[in-house]
């Protein structure tokens, strides 16, 4: 296909593709997946190999949330039955980490609900923070706790934080139906103050809350534009008891298309398959190893994952393997432009649970315009093999509130 030849070629080439070739692959046939996931996949392995990170979540602060996003089981008002607490202290949250940490991950996302920290939490965050750095050498830390004020980008990063995660989550028309409580322009400013604080800039997306695929293009052109090091992409999980529960808009097909959408909008960016990856791709989540190169090792925030077990059993049935603490996530361009934790200089977290916080849920990337437009035009779908229509079955079977790790006596999921 055309299309796809003209796709990898730019993939390969960091160019931007054009918004309807990005279009066009969210729009391909379920006859064509196979061929999508390949071409997506060439350029996947030119910047990242067969790595895939793993990453830890740690969610330090869950529930009670005075925020209103639609996405999130710790919002306001929200009746999901998932786990309240408040902030874990430094040495709980170093042991929900080094459980992460000893099960196979590198990077460990230190998660709280709420719309910001307060000066004092950045202070409790900071200590969290180094305890994590002390007790486990190399560790990377991404810390994710909702809108920043000014100074706190910086003080996290003296602390020893090498990236922050906020996500973007969808398109700035659509972001008014989502959350009432802060506004889109203040995503992108906390985003913005990360990497003006020299922390590795973690910004993803939600998709499946009713967002349009023109939505789905806008949002990962925003990000390229914020040229974040890492774009966790999250499958919302629409957890009963809030606003967007009867939302069962995805099949694994449409979020293979989405992955490989992303991939080709941000080539060279650690693309991280966050929250909903098992309600949403199911069977097929091997699949997606050949477009995203970093998932979330166990559990979500508020929702359990498949047994990190699975996951590391899973990357190696596939024909992958586990980054190394050693080995450097990001391209080398990327590392010597100053990005990417890749050792350490920074890289990012993110994500959520197909829903919130700072987000953070939904569960939870950069650059320039290289002016390419190749102008190839996207070809309209045969009729008859349209891309089947982007509604799955509600899988409320698929979804475990988390019972156990941070925040409970129960030993963690890693
Ligand atoms: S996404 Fe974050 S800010 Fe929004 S309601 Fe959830 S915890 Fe609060």
């Amino acid at each position: 296909m055309d299309l796809l030849n003209t796709l990898v070629d730019k993939g390969l080439r960091r160019e931007l593709p054009t918004r309807e070739e990005a279009l066009a692959v969210l729009a391909t046939s379920d006859d064509d997946l196979l061929d999508v996931v390949a071409a997506a996949g060439k350029v996947r392995r030119k910047w990242f190999g067969r790595r895939v990170k793993l990453n830890y979540l740690v969610n330090l602060k869950s529930g009670l949330c005075p925020e209103d996003c639609s996405y999130c089981s710790q919002r306001l008002g929200s009746t999901a039955g998932i786990l309240k607490y408040t902030w874990l202290k430094p040495d709980e949250a170093s042991r929900a980490a080094a459980a992460g940490l000893a099960g196979g991950a590198k990077r460990v996302c230190l998660v709280a609900s709420g719309r910001g920290p307060t000066d004092r939490d950045v202070d409790r965050v900071s200590e969290t923070i180094k305890a994590i750095k002390d007790g486990n050498e190399g560790v990377e830390v991404c810390a994710c706790l909702g809108l920043l004020s000014d100074g706190q980008a910086e003080r996290l990063r003296e602390a020893g934080a090498d990236a922050y995660n906020h996500n973007l989550n969808t398109s700035e028309s659509t972001y008014g139906e989502i959350t009432t409580t802060h506004t889109y322009a203040d995503r992108v400013d906390t985003v913005n103050k990360a990497h003006a604080a020299g922390l590795s800039a973690c910004s993803g997306l939600i998709a499946g809350m009713g967002e349009s695929d023109e939505d789905l293009v806008d949002v990962v052109y925003a990000l390229r534009e914020l040229d974040p090091d890492s774009v966790p992409v999250n499958f919302l999980i629409p957890f009963e008891g809030t606003p967007l529960a009867k939302e069962w808009n995805l099949t694994p097909q449409r979020c293979l298309r989405i992955l490989a959408m992303v991939r080709f909008v941000c080539p060279d960016v650690e693309v991280r398959i966050a929250g909903g990856r098992e309600v949403h791709l199911r069977t097929l989540q091997p699949l997606a190893l050949h477009l995203a190169n970093s998932i979330f090792l166990g559990d979500y925030l508020t929702s359990e994952g498949q047994a990190g077990k699975a996951d590391l059993e899973m990357i190696a049935d596939a024909g992958f393997e586990v980054e190394g603490a050693g080995q450097v996530t990001l391209p080398e361009h990327r590392v010597a432009a100053g990005g990417g934790c890749g050792s350490h200089a920074s890289a990012g977290c993110g994500s959520e649970e197909g829903a919130g916080c700072g987000s953070h849920e939904s569960a939870r990337c950069g650059s320039h315009a290289d002016g390419g437009v190749c102008g190839t035009a996207a070809p309209a779908p045969t009729p008859g093999t349209e891309a089947s229509a982007p509604a799955g079955e509600p899988r409320t079977d698929l979804v475990a509130v988390r019972r156990r790790g941070a925040g409970t006596d129960l030993a963690p999921n890693a």
